[in-house]
Order: C-alpha cells, then structure tokens, then sequence
C-alpha cells in the first residue's frame, strides 16, 4: 500500500540518516583522537570529610582540570579522606599525589614536628598554591552552658579523630591551656561528617572543626538543634597567634548560620594546597594554570572561595617551598618575579 511504501521510505532514509550522524560522530571522535595527547595521566587530590569545605574545593579543582583533559592528558578525581595530616602521609607514601591541608599541618610536616615526628621533616613537601581561611570553629549545643571555650572543661566534647586539621589545631589549644584529654568528661574522636549528628543527638556537648565557611556540616548542626558558635579569644589565645607564624586571628561572620546574628571572635589558618616534589612540573602547571585562568568561576564554585586572591595565594600560609610547576605559571603570568 502507498501509505506503508511512503512509511518504508521514510524508515530507510531515517536509516541512513542515523548511519551518517553515527559516521560524521565517528569521524569527530577520531578527530578528537588525533588531538588527545598519547597517554593519559590520572592525578588524585586527597580532601577531606564530605561536608566540609575541602572536598569541594577538590571538586572544584578537579572540575576545571577536567574541562582541558583533551589538550593536556590530565584525568583529576577527588578523594574523601580523614583531613590534613593524612593527606599529607598519603602524599608521602606516594598514595594521593594533591592534598589539601591547613597551613599549621604544612608547617608541622616540613619541620616534622607532631604529629609527623615519626618520619622526620618531610623535605620533598611542595606547595601549590593557598586556598581560604580556616577559622577554628567550635560548636556547642545551647543547652550544654558553654559560653566560652574555657567552659569545654568538664563536658563531652569531640576533638577530631586523628589525622585531621582540626585535631591539631585542638591539640596546640589544649597545650597552651595546659589541658589534656583528661580535662573533658568526654573526648571523643569522631570525624567531620559524623560530629555534627553526635551533637544534635546529644552524645557530644561541643564539637570543633578548622573549616572554611559556610559549610554543610556547620549547617547541618545549626538547622538541625539549637546551637551557638563559641568565640575563642582572650590573653591565651593571642599568645598562641603572636607565638606561631600560620596561627592568625580570625572571625565566623554573623549571618551564615541558623542564630548567629553576630561575628564570632575565634584564631585559626589557612587552607593550602600541596604535592610531592617527585610530582612532574608539567602536571602542576597545568592544575594551577586550569584554576588561574578560569578564576572567576573557581571563586564562584564554593561561597568560602568569595574572598579568594590570586596573589595571596601564591605565598599565604605556605611554608614548603612552591613546587617548580606553580612557579612556572606564576612568573608566566607576573605573580611572581
Ligand atoms: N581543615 C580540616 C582538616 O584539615 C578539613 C576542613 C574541610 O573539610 O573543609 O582536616
């Protein structure tokens, strides 16, 4: 019948069609090819807990690194990992080759003091670029009567587990008040992403995180229980900045969370980004040429990156030597002489 024939026809001509496109996309994809460079170099960055600020910032990282993976051969995926100070083992055994870490921890780790003592300084450490700051955040339920950090003593608090930022930074508070685990009814070790639901159930009074804001897991405590942002400040405390070099004074601002109408007053560091110095030259200065040339839209991927300057990123915090690749692309573009 006509109308089945003219069906046919149209059936076969969608037929060809389709081989054509299938072909022309064949073609492109060969094309494609001839550009790819010859072999492809896969590259992981070593975060943190998954609501924290760092794991996104892997992404973001990741995320432009990716976009130039046809010119440049570079695959980046992100790894979620207990924070600083094992991202920068892992670097060392050879395990993740980027990790984010806070600018105490990188300082520890070249001058391998705690809690790197076991291997000695870690000479081949390299800097990459800085990220943003880090305030030393603690959190406390608004039933559990802590006004100030002084009043963690005696309640159930979570310290970090081990291996993260925040458990070092807890840890040079804690020395410079002469406090021990012992001082706390409780110290708990749990990590980033389960503290803020051990807070809210009640199983921790208080719990501490050196993070960027905001934040998802800062978010999740505030949304979910009535809580307050404690401000860690006074004669103690400026004592500790004015002692080390990557400690700083810093503050949470009012606003980002549930009930914080007003800044908090707390110290904290910065958050940087680091390699090994057996990490190739080329691969580097691809990683900071993918975020410096796109950096509008880096800053635009994580509200904690609103601040971010080219500039201090090239020197802030930072206290292994810049790996030869950053340098590359820093005097390329005259951010370095
Ligand atoms: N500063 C924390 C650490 O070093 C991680 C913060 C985050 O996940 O954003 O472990």
């Amino acid at each position: 019948m006509p109308s089945s024939l003219g069906q046919l026809s149209i059936r076969r001509v969608v037929g060809v069609f389709t081989l054509l496109v299938l072909a022309a996309l064949g073609l492109a994809a060969t094309a494609g090819h001839a550009q790819t460079p010859a072999s492809v170099r896969y590259i992981t960055i070593g975060t943190g807990g998954v609501t924290g600020v760092y794991y996104p910032a892997g992404g973001a990282v990741c995320r432009l690194v990716n976009k130039g993976r046809r010119t440049h051969g570079i695959r980046c995926s992100v790894e979620s990992t207990g924070g600083s100070a094992v991202n920068i083992d892992s670097i060392r055994m050879e395990e993740l080759d980027f990790g984010v870490v806070q600018s105490d921890a990188h300082y520890a780790a070249v001058h391998g003091n705690a809690p790197f003592e076991a291997h000695g300084p870690y000479a081949d450490l390299r800097s990459v670029f800085a990220l943003h700051p880090e305030p030393f955040t603690v959190v406390a339920r608004a039933d559990a009567g802590i006004r100030s950090f002084k009043d963690l003593k005696g309640k159930r608090v979570n310290i970090g587990n081990p291996g993260s930022g925040q458990r070092g930074t807890m840890e040079a508070l804690m020395a410079a008040l002469g406090w021990t685990t012992a001082d706390f009814a409780q110290a708990m070790e749990l990590t980033s992403a389960q503290q803020s639901k051990a807070l809210c159930d009640n199983k921790v009074d208080a719990m501490v995180f050196t993070v960027g804001h905001p934040n998802a897991s800062i978010k999740e405590a505030t949304i979910t229980c009535d809580t307050v942002l404690v401000e860690v400040s006074g004669p103690e405390i400026d004592a500790l900045v004015g002692q080390y070099p990557y400690f700083n004074t810093n503050t949470i601002p009012k606003g980002m969370y549930r009930g914080t109408e007003r800044d908090i007053k707390t110290f904290g560091v910065g958050a940087t980004v680091v390699t090994s110095a057996n990490m190739s030259d080329e691969v580097v200065y691809q990683i900071v040429h993918a975020v410096f040339e796109n950096f509008e839209s880096f800053r635009l991927l994580h509200p904690a990156f609103a601040r971010l300057d080219k500039a201090a990123m090239t020197a802030q915090g930072l206290s292994a030597p810049l790996h030869p690749g950053a340098v590359r692309y820093f005097k390329e573009v005259g951010l370095m002489d």
